[in-house]
C-alpha cells in the first residue's frame, strides 16, 4: 500500500481480495483500485475483510425473506432486553465507500439492502465491481435523506460511518426511531462508549441519554486504526442499538431533550445552577415566593451533575419541572 498527499486527499491503492473469488476459488485475486480518500467525507477505507464479515453478521435479518421477532434470529441472540421486536428485511447501509461491508451484506438473501454515499468515485467504484448493486445505491447526503420516501416499513441501519458526522446520524436516526429497530454501526471509540456507557462517567453525555432512552445498546467489539487505509487518528469499535419497548417516555418530550442539553451544556455545574432558567420558569408559573423556590431548589437531585443521572432520572427530573 503506498499513498501521497495532495491538497485535503489521500490516493491511496488498497490491495485487497473479491471475497467472491477468493472464497470459491481458494485463491486470492487482488482489485487494485485506486481512491482517493478524502478528509472532508470521513473517509477511512476498512480494509480488514474479517472485521467487515464480523459487523455484517452482527446485523439480525429475518432468515427467509419474511419479518421475524428477535429472538429467532439468525446470529442466534435475543434482543438485550428479551423483549420482542422485529427485525425487517429492508437495510440502509450508511456511506458504503468500495463496498467492503455491502459485498457482504448483498450475498444476504434475507436483506433488502439499499446503500446512500455522498462520493460520486465511490459510488461509480461500487456500481463498476457489484453488478448485484444495481438500482441500490442512492447518491447523495444521508443527512438530507427523504427516508420516508425510500422506505415503506421499518428499516435497518448498518455502516460504517463517516466519524465527522456520527453524532448527526444518530441525532436522524433519533427522528426516526420508531421505523428504525436495529443499527450496527462502526463509530469512534470514544463516541462507541460514551454511548454504551452507563452514568457516572465521564464520557456520559447528551447521545447516550437520548440514544439510551430509545434503544438497548451493545459494545460489541474494538478496532484498531490498522484495519483502515488510510489509518484514522483513533482507533474505533462497533455498537449495536436495538429498539427498546419504550413508547413514550411519560413526561413532555420538548422538556425532556431541553433539560438534558441544557444540563450537559454546563456539565461540571450542579442541576440547581444549570437549571436555573427552567427552575424560575417553573417557579413563575406557579407563583412560587422565593421560601417555596428555596424549598424545591433544596431537594437532593438538584445538587448533582447530569452525568449522574440515567434516562429515568432524567425523565423524573422533566416531570418535576413540567
Ligand atoms: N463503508 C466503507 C467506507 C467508510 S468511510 C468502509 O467501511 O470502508 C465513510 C463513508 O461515508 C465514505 O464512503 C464517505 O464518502 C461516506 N459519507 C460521508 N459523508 C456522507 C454523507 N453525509 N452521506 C452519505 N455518505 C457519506
Amino acid at each position: 500500500m503506498s499513498g501521497h498527499k495532495v491538497k485535503g486527499s489521500t490516493t491511496i491503492f488498497i490491495i485487497f481480495a473479491t471475497p467472491a473469488e477468493s472464497e470459491e476459488d481458494g485463491r486470492i485475486s487482488r482489485i487494485n483500485m485506486e481512491v482517493r480518500a478524502k478528509k472532508a467525507l470521513g473517509q477511512h477505507f476498512l480494509t480488514d475483510r474479517s472485521i467487515a464479515e464480523s459487523i455484517v453478521a452482527a446485523l439480525r435479518l429475518p432468515e427467509n425473506g419474511s419479518d421475524v421477532i428477535g429472538g429467532n434470529d439468525t446470529a442466534g441472540e435475543g434482543t438485550p432486553d428479551g423483549k420482542t421486536t422485529r427485525f425487517p428485511s429492508q437495510v440502509l447501509e450508511i456511506g458504503p465507500g468500495t463496498g467492503v461491508l455491502s459485498q457482504y451484506l448483498l450475498q444476504r438473501p434475507e436483506a433488502d439492502l439499499k446503500m446512500i454515499e455522498i462520493d460520486t468515485e465511490s459510488v461509480d467504484y461500487l456500481h463498476r465491481h457489484f453488478p448485484a448493486a444495481a438500482g441500490r445505491v442512492i447518491p447523495g447526503d444521508f443527512l438530507k435523506l427523504d427516508l420516508d420516501r425510500l422506505f415503506p416499513g421499518d428499516f435497518n441501519v448498518i455502516g460504517n460511518f463517516p466519524y465527522n458526522i456520527s453524532s448527526q446520524i444518530f441525532f436522524r436516526i433519533l427522528d426516526f426511531r420508531e421505523r428504525i429497530p436495529q443499527v450496527v454501526c462502526m463509530i469512534q471509540k470514544e463516541v462507541a462508549e460514551r454511548i454504551a456507557e452507563k452514568p457516572g462517567s465521564k464520557t456520559y453525555g447528551i447521545l447516550s441519554v437520548f440514544l439510551q432512552a430509545w434503544f438497548d445498546i451493545e459494545y460489541l467489539f474494538t478496532v484498531g486504526s490498522g484495519a483502515f487505509a488510510p489509518p484514522p487518528k483513533v482507533q474505533s469499535a462497533v455498537i449495536r442499538l436495538t429498539r427498546n419497548s419504550r413508547t413514550n417516555l411519560g413526561c413532555d418530550e420538548a422538556l425532556f431533550r431541553s433539560i438534558v442539553k441544557t444540563s450537559f451544556g454546563q456539565r461540571r455545574k450542579t442541576l440547581r445552577n444549570s437549571l436555573k432558567p427552567v427552575i424560575a420558569a417553573k417557579a413563575s408559573r406557579e407563583g412560587w415566593d422565593a421560601g417555596r423556590l428555596g424549598e424545591f431548589t433544596s431537594e437532593p437531585v438538584f445538587d448533582l451533575r447530569p452525568e449522574r443521572l440515567g434516562v429515568e432520572d432524567f425523565i423524573a427530573l422533566t416531570e418535576k419541572l413540567s
